[in-house]
């Protein structure tokens, strides 16, 4: 008998990527479809994109003899659970207080778990990736944002409100820069994509020397580029994304004592320039960890983490 099988949907800000995924996490079939031109359509638009990719992917594994039993989707921004509302979604900002999972189910033969995406990436890791090591471990994607997954004794979890996870609006710098989240100095200023920016911009509009003043656009990636090369303010961009990493992650380790902190997105590539300051900073701030067991290690899976998580969603069914 074939091996079950189920879609994992990771629906990022510029680009959803699924797959056909079986119950060992091999993947069968791939597809994807460019998500950032529905960041301003009517809401439906997007669903019924989505639907439509997901018909063909069905269809496909139909084909091949094999049936898809269940959907699993990762969305950037507040789900509302179990119902699979998308409260709102910074990507996405028509999708407020939106049924995406009873929108999907009314198009397709099968049930859809919508999840957070960064708590689809935490699932991902701790399948098939760096979360293996870990009983309990928290996973952060710095990525345009930052996003954040906690697991604890082998379980996602949701909180109160399926919010929980959210170390990227942590504070590190009472006085820092406002947020969009109403807040000031999260983390998400320092060590996301558009942290890493602006602190760039900050530095050239300071007067620093560096060769990121003829960078257009002024990307994580070309600052990573520059840090290699040697650039000072590219890499002092990174270290201070490392230390406040560090500030944020030593009180969760102080009052979670978890075993690991996994990290992932594309801000993490840098890790030449970010770990060793995060390590540093981490065992300053937190007594626990510099006692303690925690490791802090680079996740395994890239962009693949993601669609896994959504697709271990859907093959474990709805939570509860
Ligand atoms: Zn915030």
């Amino acid at each position: 008998m074939a091996a079950e099988q189920v879609i994992g949907v990771d629906l990022g800000g510029t680009n959803a990527r699924l797959a056909v995924v079986d119950s060992a996490g091999a993947f069968r079939h791939r597809e994807s479809f460019h998500s950032g031109a529905f960041r301003d359509a009517p809401q439906e638009a997007l669903l019924e994109r989505l639907a439509e990719a997901l018909r063909a992917l069905v269809r496909n594994a139909g084909g091949s003899g094999a049936r898809v039993e269940a959907v699993g989707l990762g969305v950037p921004g507040i789900v509302r659970l179990p119902a699979g509302v998308v409260v709102a979604s910074p990507n996405f900002p028509r999708w407020r207080e939106f049924p995406v999972r009873a929108g999907l189910e009314s198009q397709l033969p099968v049930p859809v778990v919508v999840d957070n995406d960064a708590n689809a990436a935490a699932l991902g890791e701790q399948w098939r990736g760096a979360g293996r090591a870990f009983e309990s471990f928290l996973c952060l994607t710095l990525g345009t944002g930052v996003g954040g997954g906690l697991i604890l004794e082998g379980r996602l979890w949701r909180g109160a409100d399926g919010m929980a996870g959210e170390v990227g609006h942590v504070t590190v710098e009472p006085g820092g820069p406002a947020c969009n989240c109403g807040n000031r100095g999260c983390l998400e200023q320092y060590a996301s994509g558009r942290g890493i920016a602006r602190r760039v911009r900050e530095a050239l509009a300071a007067g620093s020397e560096s060769a990121l003043a003829a960078a257009e656009p002024l990307t994580a990636e070309a600052v990573h580029r520059a840090a290699r090369a040697g650039d000072r303010v590219a890499q002092e961009a990174f270290h201070q994304a490392g230390v406040a990493l560090g500030i944020a992650l030593g009180g969760l380790v102080n009052v979670l004592n978890i075993q690991g902190v996994v990290i992932g997105g594309q801000v993490s590539q840098a890790w030449t320039f970010l770990g060793p300051p995060l390590i540093e900073e981490l065992c300053r701030r937190s007594y626990v960890a510099a006692s303690g067991t925690v490791r802090v290690v680079q996740a395994e899976l890239g962009d693949d983490a993601g669609i896994l998580g959504a697709a271990r969603l859907a093959l474990r069914g709805a939570p509860r």
